[in-house]
This record gives C-alpha cells, sequence and structure tokens, in this order.
C-alpha cells in the first residue's frame, strides 16, 4: 500500500508526511538476497529476512528499494569471476536500484522521506527491501524520473555516454559501430547517439524474432541494424553508402570483435567494455601498425572513483536525468519480478548462453511486477 500511494502521490508532500508518520513505528522487515560462497547464482543465492531499527545515527537514511536491476556483473560477481571480490561472506548483492527514503537521522539536511534516491557506491547491495545507509552513499535524483529509468540509469546509461564521449571526437554525422546493440548499454548508446545525431550502426546475434528485434531498436533511435553474419558481408561502408565508423564499442569479444575491427576508420578506436562471450581478443597486427587502430578498455566502476568530486560526473547525471525525464532515454526492454520470485529472474539473467532478451528487475511492490 506504500509503495502504490508514494507512486500515486509522489510529489504530494502532505501524503508523503502521513505514509512517513504511518511507516515511524521504530521496524522495518529487510527481505535481501545474500550468497555465502561462490558458485551458480541458482544454487547459492537465498532470501533472507532482517529486521532494521529505525534508531538512526544523526547522519544515517533508512531507504525502501523501489527495484533493482540484474547485470552480468552480478552473476559475474557471485561466480567469483569478477574485477571485485567478496570481502566476507555472506555477502549482499547488487550494485544498483533506486530507493525512496523512508527515514532520516537529525543531521541529514539534503534528503527528506519520500525523495528518490540512488545508491551510489561500490557492491551496495541493492537487492533488499530496505537498507540503513549512510546519507553520503546515496545520491538523490530528481522526483521526476520515471522508476525503471531511475533504477537503471547509473550504470549502463552511464557506460554508454562515457563511451561516446571519452575515446573520440564525436560530430553529428559521424558513425559508430557496437556490438550486443541490444543489451542495455547498447540500447543506451542507441539513444544518445541519436539525441547526438551520431549515425549507429548495431550488430546483434541472429535469432527466430530478428524483425521484432530490429524493429524495437530502430524506434528506440538505430540508424542501422545488422546480424554478426550480416556484417561480415556488408558492403555498405565500401560502396560509400555509410560512412567508415570512428568508433567501435565492444562488449562480446572473441569473433565479434574482430569483425568490428575490419568496419571501422582507419586511426581511429575500439573500446572493449564486456566480455559476454568470454572469449579473447585477437588482433591481426596490420590493424595496429598499418591502420593504426587503437584498443582501449573501460571500466565504469574505476572512472567514478577517479572522478567522484569531478564536474563531469554530475554532468553526466544531470544530463542523463533529463533525458529520462523527457523520454530521451527509456529504461532498457525488461521484466518486473517480485524479490520472493527471484530463482526465476536469476534463472533467466544467468543463462548459460546469455540469452536473456529482457533485463531482469528485482522490485519489492506486487503493484510494480510485470509480464514478460
Ligand atoms: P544485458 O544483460 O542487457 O545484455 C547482454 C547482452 O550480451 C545481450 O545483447 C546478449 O545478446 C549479449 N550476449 C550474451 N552472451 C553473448 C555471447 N556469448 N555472444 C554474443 N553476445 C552475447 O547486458 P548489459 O547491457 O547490462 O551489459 C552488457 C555488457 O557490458 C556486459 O558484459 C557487462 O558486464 C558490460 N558492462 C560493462 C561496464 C563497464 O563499465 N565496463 C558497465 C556496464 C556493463 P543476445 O540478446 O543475443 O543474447
Amino acid at each position: 500500500m506504500y509503495g502504490i500511494a508514494t507512486r500515486l502521490f509522489r510529489n504530494t508532500n502532505h501524503v508523503r508526511q502521513i505514509l512517513h508518520n504511518f511507516q515511524r513505528s521504530g521496524h522495518y522487515l529487510c527481505k535481501k538476497l545474500t550468497f555465502s560462497k561462490y558458485g551458480n547464482p541458482l544454487d547459492v543465492v537465498s532470501l533472507e529476512e532482517e529486521e532494521i531499527k529505525d534508531d538512526l545515527q544523526s547522519n544515517e537514511v533508512i531507504v525502501k528499494m523501489v527495484a533493482s536491476p540484474i547485470h552480468p556483473s552480478d552473476i559475474n560477481y557471485i561466480e567469483g569471476k569478477y574485477a571485485i571480490t567478496v570481502d566476507s561472506f555472506p555477502s549482499l548483492i547488487g550494485n544498483e536500484g533506486l530507493a525512496e527514503v523512508v527515514s532520516t537521522g537529525s543531521h541529514v539536511k539534503n534528503m527528506q522521506p519520500g525523495d528518490y534516491v540512488i545508491p551510489f557506491y561500490n557492491q551496495s547491495g541493492t537487492w533488499r527491501s530496505h537498507a540503513r545507509l549512510k546519507e553520503t552513499q546515496l545520491i538523490k535524483i530528481r522526483q521526476d524520473v520515471p522508476l525503471m529509468e531511475g533504477a537503471t540509469m547509473a550504470v549502463n546509461p552511464c557506460t554508454a555516454y562515457r563511451l561516446l564521449l571519452d575515446f573520440e571526437n564525436l560530430d553529428p554525422g559521424d558513425v559508430i559501430i557496437q556490438n550486443a546493440a541490444n543489451s542495455a548499454v547498447g540500447q543506451a548508446v542507441i539513444q544518445i547517439c541519436k539525441r547526438r545525431k551520431i549515425t549507429s550502426v548495431n550488430i546483434v546475434r541472429d535469432r527466430a524474432n530478428l524483425p521484432e528485434l530490429v524493429e524495437y531498436l530502430t524506434r528506440l533511435g538505430a540508424d542501422i541494424v545488422l546480424t554478426e553474419q550480416q556484417l561480415r558481408t556488408t558492403k555498405i561502408f565500401k560502396s560509400g553508402q555509410v560512412q567508415w565508423p570512428r568508433l567501435a564499442l565492444n562488449a562480446v569479444c572473441g569473433a565479434s570483435a574482430t569483425e568490428l575491427m575490419r568496419h571501422i576508420e582507419d586511426g581511429t578506436s575500439l573500446v572493449t567494455y564486456g566480455a559476454m562471450s568470454r572469449q579473447p581478443i585477437t588482433v591481426a597486427p596490420g590493424k595496429l601498425i598499418f591502420r593504426g587502430i587503437t584498443l582501449h578498455g573501460f571500466w565504469l566502476t574505476d572512472w567514478n572513483q577517479m572522478n567522484i568530486e569531478a564536474h563531469a560526473r554530475w554532468e553526466m547525471l544531470d544530463q542523463i536525468q533529463s533525458m529520462c525525464v523527457n523520454g530521451r532515454l527509456v529504461a532498457p526492454r525488461h521484466t518486473c519480478v517480485l524479490i520472493d520470485n527471484y530463482r526465476e529472474a536469476l534463472r533467466k539473467a544467468s543463462d548459460p548462453d546469455g540469452k536473456c532478451d529482457r533485463k531482469q528487475i528485482l522490485v519489492f511492490d506486487t503493484s510494480l511486477v510485470t509480464k514478460d
């Protein structure tokens, strides 16, 4: 009831205060997903309950999570195959999500009950219904950012934003090429390109429902969508129909990365930010020696740490929020699954062939559950 009422009346301070007082009974029952050893998520993740007391330190805040996505990096973290390892078991899970402030300590000045916030520190453990955090571990976001956009804006759209800004100077009319174009990052790349008038060439894996996917990505703003097989033989660049891309974004590696390198302009960059195929990248020496292609890696976690107080970080978050508010950046295609049914969401998100189709988002209120 609390969640539905706050969604319906999220901008009404009076209703917020009533709900706030109603919940200030002193305790919150937190449902949380944890794991106690590395392994297959379906074997090692379990749902626990914990009582959170409302006896806050002056700088603390209690938040109620609204929605938390499941990312490939979360799966890798649970498997023990990620760059960040667990400090101590049992460990919380989840690195992104949207939360609503429900209670604040006496010295918390910038947040009040009803505000929407995102936890903004590594492995914040967002797969839980409630959390008691320091004010400094949270970023307040605009109240008019739609819920699922807010829950998914801090990782993938920020990655897309940086990939398109930090490696090549792209002007309107320039072309980029990306694989895993239907991933959450890929969908954000498409939408940011559209806004910046950059042409996007989008590579996806072949599938039974390809026309439906092409139509969806085109509606998002994709200029060209090709399968990996079509890219191998396409003449669109050689014929001059489309300019050679000036930036390639690689989330797959293996043969897919090799194909991207075959289709970019000399002297430009391939940026690797993911390795969904779990294959290495093979580079023909001529690409480096004669064609002057530069290979880069990108990790948002590193970028955030190095830019914690930087203007560039706030500017990025402002721009992404504005895009979400004006409908130019929509959440990736997703299914919202109640935390109690987490196994269903984990099964899809940890498919061994990566065939998930939609971002799985854990929600904590039945009113937000959706069907595929
Ligand atoms: P999603 O879960 O939204 O999508 C996964 C994508 O990977 C789909 O396009 C899927 O294609 C594709 N895929 C899965 N397995 C394979 C495979 N074996 N070969 C080719 N394609 C495959 O992913 P996200 O957008 O959340 O993340 C995408 C990648 O970006 C991940 O590797 C993630 O770790 C990385 N990432 C990196 C960041 C960084 O800072 N470096 C930040 C954010 C994400 P299909 O539909 O055909 O199955």
